[in-house]
């Protein structure tokens, strides 16, 4: 008897880049903070959208396309975009595929980031600027789920391939990239410190 896996769920989480990381995330730790502190349109839609915390999705979501550190980082993931892209072995005949969207999440303490999912995009992800200790992870869904009518649930031991909501822990200098119909949220901020990410979208151009 053979049990085959079938219609995987792939996802790639790596280190940014190799050398001169730190000095990297220290400039765009900066730069995060300055952000927050000059955008007042993404301070007041945060207040009513993001409890606590501040997020520029709503007012600064080309960030590649503002600063050069923001196009810096660009530059790193968009290698890793496309090696996720061959391990999908994706066929994107004459296009490529683009960096269309580039946002900043500061979380405090308590704030959280509901179950979501990222549309009209192929790739999306988050790198992690800083990561306290303690603080949430990425917690992903079972795509399949909305279909388990009668499933069972799994064994509390159960594998991880076979668990129904896997969490990948955050680190500072990681990214995480999944494709975008990937449901996703982030429990609450149980620490002291900001948890810090970008978060961005890839389209297919
Ligand atoms: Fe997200």
């Amino acid at each position: 008897m053979t049990t085959l896996a079938w219609f995987p769920t792939f996802l790639h989480n790596a280190p940014l880049m190799g050398k001169g990381l730190a000095r990297f995330n220290a400039e765009l730790l900066k730069e995060c903070h300055q952000l927050r502190d000059f955008d007042d349109a993404g301070r007041k839609w945060s207040a009513k959208n993001y409890l606590g915390g501040y997020t520029s999705y709503s007012s600064l979501d080309k960030l590649h396309r503002f600063s050069s550190t923001f196009g810096e980082l660009e530059r790193q993931l968009n290698r890793h975009a496309k090696s996720f892209a061959k391990k999908l072995e994706m066929d994107l005949g004459r296009g490529r595929l683009a960096m269309s969207d580039c946002w900043v999440n500061i979380m405090p303490r308590q704030t959280a980031h509901g179950l979501h999912l990222h549309p009209n995009s192929v790739l999306s992800g988050t790198y992690y600027v800083r990561t306290p200790r303690g603080c949430a992870g990425l917690k992903f869904e079972d795509p399949r789920l909305s279909r388990m009518m009668a499933a069972p649930p799994k064994r509390a031991d159960c594998r991880v391939e076979n668990q129904r909501h896997i969490t990948c822990p955050a680190e500072a200098g990681s990214v995480i990239l999944f494709e975008s119909w990937l449901r996703h949220e982030v429990a609450a901020n149980p620490t002291d410190a900001e948890r810090i990410s970008i978060s961005f979208n890839y389209a297919w151009l």
